[in-house]
């Protein structure tokens, strides 16, 4: 199989790629892993500054028909014991963020490309050739066979080309994210359906995902002593039970659905090379109380059509080293406002996971 473009990842960013490829009429393959069971939804927030970079690309009614609601605020209980509401009623031109189902969104962007997707169960191994080409063998019993001018990295924090390419990360901290699905409740101090409440050993976030459940994620340092206590969730009421408010949305039941993983900041050391791309996660992944991920995801695959268009269509060879350039900046910008964000929380300086954003 012969095509321009080899796209490995079937997430947010690889698939947002796939689509606007075919746009542009630029041939391309996305090779992914056979297909797992349906993943945990995290019911990531978009916000409403997302919403423009999804109306620019012709896919805001997409992301809109497949999400869970419109959010239109939320509230934080960070840096002080007061509730602070954000309203987006004051945002421009947008009023509302999305709670967005990335599975049946996802669904919906496959069946647009659905003919040009690849699976494999047994890995995959890259082979450059001499004269710039690349082909990915991807394993299956046998070998599917693919060449192609330009390769991406859409595999998010597994950044699983760019270790066969031996490119190293930098990571920035620790953090981990253990999230469970609870039943929904309504709060009768909070109106907006997400709330952000820090404590002494890291922050929460609860919110609804639908008319019946709520996502609930607590997020800590990995090597925290709270850790373990965390792993199981019928002790989070417990051991959450002097926050004000994010105890009171917790259940004492071990029967709940329950997922953990890295959630920390890092960027890949090298985004773009003279052939390859890295989008989404895979070229920085950002903390989670950014609600940027998923923008992140979309708008690195908005640059990485421009960029391959002008490489493929006019050998323009300085669009991929100013793709690599731009993703560096943003990432030093996000840093820099993510630490601020972290260090408007004083009450517990001196704690295991509040100290290192001020050393
Ligand atoms: C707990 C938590 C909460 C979050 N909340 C928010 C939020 O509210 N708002 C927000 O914007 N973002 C949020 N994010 C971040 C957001 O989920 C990610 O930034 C986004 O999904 C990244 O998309 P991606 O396509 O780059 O990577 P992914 O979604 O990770 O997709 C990568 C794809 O590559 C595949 N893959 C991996 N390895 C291989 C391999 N070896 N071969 C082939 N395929 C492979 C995976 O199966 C997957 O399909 C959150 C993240 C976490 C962990």
């Amino acid at each position: 199989m012969k095509k321009e473009v080899i796209i490995i990842g079937n997430g947010i960013a690889g698939v947002t790629l796939a689509v606007l490829l075919q746009r542009k009429g630029i041939s391309f393959v996305l090779l992914h892993r056979e297909e797992e069971k349906v993943p945990f939804a995290l019911g990531e927030t978009l916000p409403p500054s997302a919403m423009p970079l999804l109306e620019e690309l012709k896919l805001l009614s997409l992301f809109e028909e497949n999400a869970y609601r419109k959010t239109y605020g939320y509230h934080s209980m960070w840096g002080s014991p007061q509730v602070t509401d954000i309203n987006f009623y004051h945002q421009n031109p947008y009023k509302n963020g999305l709670k967005i189902n990335k599975h049946q969104t996802l669904e919906k962007m496959r069946d647009l490309i659905r003919d040009n997707m690849v699976s494999y169960c047994k890995g995959f191994e890259i082979i450059h050739e001499a004269h710039g080409n690349t082909v990915v063998l991807a394993k299956n019993e046998g070998f599917k066979i693919v060449q192609g001018k330009i390769l991406i990295d859409a595999t998010g924090r597994n950044r699983a080309v760019l270790q066969k390419l031996k490119i190293e990360s930098e990571i920035h901290d620790e953090l981990v994210a253990l999230s469970c699905h609870i039943p929904k409740i309504e709060h009768s101090k909070l109106t907006h359906e997400v709330y952000v409440e820090s404590f002494k050993e890291g922050w929460g976030i609860v919110s609804a995902l639908n008319e019946t459940e709520n996502i609930c994620t607590i997020y800590t340092h990995k090597g925290h002593e709270i850790l373990p206590k965390f792993k199981d969730v019928s002790q989070w009421k417990s051991v959450l039970s002097e926050t004000v408010y994010l105890k009171d949305f917790l259940i004492e039941d071990t029967n709940v659905k329950f997922k953990g993983g890295n959630a920390n900041s890092s960027v890949a050391k090298e985004i773009a090379g003279s052939n390859w791309l890295a989008l989404g996660d895979a070229a920085m992944s950002f903390d989670p109380l950014s609600s940027h991920g998923i923008t992140n995801a979309i708008y690195t695959a908005s640059k990485a059509s421009e960029v391959i268009g002008k490489k493929l269509n006019i050998a323009d060879t300085e669009a991929f080293p100013e793709y690599g350039e731009i993703m560096k900046v943003i990432f030093q910008q996000y840093l820099q406002s993510k630490n601020n964000l972290y260090q408007q929380e004083t009450r517990w300086k001196d704690a295991a996971f509040w100290k290192r954003f001020f050393q």
